[in-house]
Formats: structure tokens, C-alpha cells, sequence
């Protein structure tokens, strides 16, 4: 059986990442629940944009990283900020 982990690191900005356009909203704070895209107004509940956006990325990640990669595909990054956070794809 094969068994995949999909992870992203904690660093990945996936609340402030409009999913539909991919707008990045810099100034969103953390007491923001609710917040409309400036570019495609789209209105985003902050936790399912969040959860829609890590599911892209890392299926993005995984389709990109090739059988050798790390699970999340972030073999860069995570070798800076994260690499201990980081599952092998087996
Ligand atoms: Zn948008």
C-alpha cells in the first residue's frame, strides 16, 4: 500500500491567498474572519479560503515534485525554513 502525506509548511501565507485569483492580501489580520477580494470579489471566510488554498498548494507541490521529492514539494523552502516538518514521499 502506498501511503502519501500531503504537508505544507506553517509559513505558506494560505489565508491571505484569494483561491479563486490568487491575490495576495498583505494586510490581513489575524481578527479578520471575513474578507472580499479586491481583485475578483469573491467573499472569503478566512478559515475555508485557508483550507481550499493549503489543498491547492499541496497537491500543486505533489503533481510537481516527481516520485523523488519530498511529500510537500517544498524542497527548497523547506530545506530554509521547515525541514524538519517535511515527510520523504514513499
Ligand atoms: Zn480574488
Amino acid at each position: 500500500m502506498v501511503k502519501t502525506i500531503l504537508q505544507i509548511g506553517r509559513f505558506e501565507a494560505s489565508s491571505k491567498i484569494c483561491n479563486v485569483c490568487g491575490y495576495k492580501k498583505d494586510d490581513l489580520t489575524l481578527d479578520v474572519r471575513e474578507w472580499e477580494c479586491p481583485d475578483c470579489k469573491t467573499l472569503h471566510d478566512r478559515d475555508l479560503n485557508a483550507s481550499i488554498n493549503i489543498k491547492k498548494i499541496a497537491l500543486n507541490k505533489l503533481s510537481t515534485a516527481g516520485t523523488a521529492g519530498r511529500a510537500c514539494g517544498l524542497t527548497d523552502v523547506c530545506q530554509r525554513e521547515e525541514a524538519r516538518s517535511c515527510s520523504v514521499l514513499s
